[in-house]
Parts: structure tokens; sequence; C-alpha cells
């Protein structure tokens, strides 16, 4: 009709979906899988799982529970038994006291990260992430309507985090500091002495320290306190601890993770859960149980398995001329740079991702997705024979030998 414009239908998808940023890794990722799926072996270091499965103890104890009659709704902090078993590990493990009811039960560390930020930023409040960081720290800062603030770590300092880089960054408006130790994609661990000085900080400022001990049991040369008592004391409320089942215990799929703070921290995330996910499966949360209060030898070997893994591929890297590679303190990924490889033929590290899997059917991840181009990450969680013939590959593709 004369006079009048066809307008453009309505936006459907909201500002904050088409605001989620899709991490640039995806295409080789998806690529990795497609090759799989055409029957082709791809050297798989992309992978941030443990390749052990779930304990038989704490798998029987699953479908016990399920066989039981466990199907039925938990409580939204979670089962009372699993809020009390996550409280006497850590006092165990970690000396550190804090009481069941200031444990929420969450759908692993992934939402309890997500719940945090919920409960702790206002729209246009600060988190300061240090990087290269895990991906999801900024995007849940930002799904809480908060602004991530990056901090940038060194290699040099082997990428861990100190106080004097974060009060950099910290400004009136940052009302938390997300610390990950043991890192990833860095391997970094930030040493008791300087997680005090990273409290005596927040609590100078009156941010919340929000520390996401995800690989707390793979730390290749733990101290013999981690001070976390003492950086209770100092920060009280300020202190929330955003833990996971899913490495310590290889039970990515369980989805068991928790959040540890404050009771009203505690009780808004577990508020928030109730009018989304709940908590995770009942029965998951009972072998849950069964993980943290059975014997826990098979973390020990866990953690002396990915020795292993680390020092072969630690050594392999350092090997190949123009890399360098922190040696990875925790965690089960190694990040080295690979910059010096880095050219007019292939400019980035996305495209060197890209090149090695087409290539030498070996998959990394490239730092872009980690707010650190010129780095890759491999994950050492994976057979040793598999860890040899994929570093082999990486030296071959880098030098160019066959
Ligand atoms: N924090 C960090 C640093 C991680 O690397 C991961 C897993 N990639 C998580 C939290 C969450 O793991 P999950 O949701 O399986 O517990």
């Amino acid at each position: 009709m004369k006079g009048t414009k066809s307008a453009a239908p309505p936006r459907q998808l909201s500002r904050r979906a088409l605001r989620l940023e899709v991490s640039p890794t995806v295409a080789t990722a998806a690529r990795a899988a497609a090759l799989k799926r055409q029957g082709v072996f791809v050297y798989d270091f992309s992978v941030g799982e443990p390749d052990q499965g779930t304990p038989a103890h704490v798998a029987a104890a699953g479908v016990a529970a399920i066989e039981a009659g466990r199907t039925r709704y938990a409580p939204a902090p979670g089962l009372p038994e699993l809020r009390a078993a996550v409280a006497r590990r850590y006092r165990e493990d970690f000396q550190v006291a804090f009481a069941p009811e200031e444990v929420a039960i969450t759908v692993g560390g992934k939402q309890a990260l997500y719940l945090a930020c919920q409960a702790l930023l206002d729209a246009g409040d600060e988190a300061v992430v240090p990087t290269p960081c895990w991906p999801t720290f900024t995007e849940a800062v930002r799904l809480a309507g908060g602004k991530a603030a990056t901090v940038a770590t060194a290699e040099r300092d082997g990428f861990a985090v100190t106080a004097r880089r974060l009060a950099r960054a910290v400004t009136p408006r940052t009302r938390a500091v997300i610390v990950n130790s043991p890192g990833n994609p860095t391997g970094a661990v930030v040493p008791p002495e300087e997680l005090l000085a990273i409290g005596g900080l927040a609590k100078r400022r009156g941010f919340t320290l929000v520390y996401d001990d995800t690989y707390r049991h793979l730390v290749y040369a733990p101290p013999s306190d981690w001070g976390l008592q003492a950086l209770r004391d100092l920060l009280g409320d300020r202190l929330v601890v955003v833990g996971t089942a899913s490495k310590s215990y290889c039970m990515t799929g369980w989805r068991i993770g928790w959040v540890m703070g404050p009771r009203a921290l505690v009780d808004a995330c577990a508020a928030f859960a109730s009018h989304s996910t709940q908590g995770p499966a009942t029965f998951a949360q009972v072998g849950a149980v069964a993980a943290l209060e059975g014997p826990q030898d098979f973390v020990g070997d866990l953690r002396a398995e990915y020795r292993r893994r680390r020092d072969l591929v630690h050594r392999a890297l350092v090997g190949i001329p123009g890399v360098t590679c922190h040696e990875p303190q925790g965690g089960f990924f190694a990040f080295p740079s690979v910059r010096r490889h880095l050219g007019p033929g292939m400019p980035t590290t996305l495209d060197l991702a890209r090149r090695l899997l087409e290539e030498r059917q070996v998959a990394v991840v490239p730092g872009e997705g980690f707010s650190a181009p010129g780095y890759v990450r491999i994950s050492f969680a994976r057979p040793l024979e598999e860890l040899r013939e994929g570093m082999r590959r990486i030296a071959g593709f880098l030098t160019g030998r066959a």
C-alpha cells in the first residue's frame, strides 16, 4: 500500500541472548567432532575432562540410589547429607570450616559460578577477572548484568595473579574478584601467601573474593597448608568458594558442584535455583556423597597419573624450537606460547589450530578463546601413549618435519 513501509518484525531474542559470546574455538571443536564421525583418529587435546571413568563405588552408589527410589525432588540447596559431606571434605582436606548451611549444591561448578554472580552483582557492577581465563568467568559476570574487568597476568610469573596486579584493576565499582587456582587454561597456582595478600586487598577495598578451586586436588607440589582458614578468618562473609566434584572424582556428567559462603548468599543461590533448575538429580547427589565420604586414595592416584602426563607434555613442548611453556603447577592443561611460529601463512593461533587438526589430526584449543592469542591450550587428560604421539606430531608440524 502506498505510503506504508513494511516494518521489520520485532526482535525475538533478548539483548542478553544476542550479547552471549560464542567461543571462537567452537569451529575447531566442530571440525574435530566431524573428523571423528568420519572414522579419523583425532589426538584430541581439547578436552576439559578426565579420561578416567567415575570410581566404581561412586557409580554403584548412584545406581543403588535410583533403585532405592531416590528419584524425587531434593531441597533447592541440596541434600542435607551432601551439604554436610562437602563441608566435612573441606575440613579434612583444607582445614577450613564451613557449616553445612553455608554450602549450596549446584548443577556443576558452572552453575555455582553463575548463581554466585547472580547473587553478588547488580547491573553495572564490576567483577575483576584475571586473564588468560576460562571464558565462562566473563560470561557469568555479564549474564548477571555486571561488567567483567580483565587484568592480564604474565607468562614470566607463571600466569599466577598477584594482589599487586589486582589492585590496579580494582575500582570503587568492583564488587567481586574471581580467582581460579589452579587455573584453566594456564595451570597457574596462586600460592597461599599471595592468596592471603589478595584477601587483604578484598578486605581493604570491600569486594568479595570468589575462589574457584575446581582443580584443587590436582596440584603437583601442594603446600602443607593452603591457608584457607586464615583467609576465611580475614574475610569472613567476603569469601565465596566455588567447587565441583567433576574433576577430582571424574564425575563431569553427574553435574555436582557447590557454592560455599555466607548463609545469605547460599540462600540466595538456592532461591535462584528453586526458580530454574532446582538442584542436580537426587540420585547424583547421593552418588556424590559416596565420592566425598568414601576412600580418597582415588584422588591421590589421579594426581600421580596426571603428574606423569604433565611431565611428559611439558618436557616435549619446551623441547620444540620457538615454543615456550611455563610448567603447569596444577590442573591438566599446558599453555605454551607458539607465537614465534605464527607468520603470514598462519597469522593466528586459530589458523594454527585449524591446520594442526587438518594436517596432523591433533586438536588443541587456540588461545583466542581465553583472551590469549599466541598461545594454545593442550589438555593432558589423555592416556600417556596418545600424549607421546600427539607431542611428536605437534613438534613435527611446527618444525616442518614429517
Ligand atoms: N571452573 C573451571 C575453572 C573449570 O575449568 C570448569 C570446567 N571446565 C568448571 C569451573 C566447571 O566444571 P563443572 O561445571 O563440570 O563442575
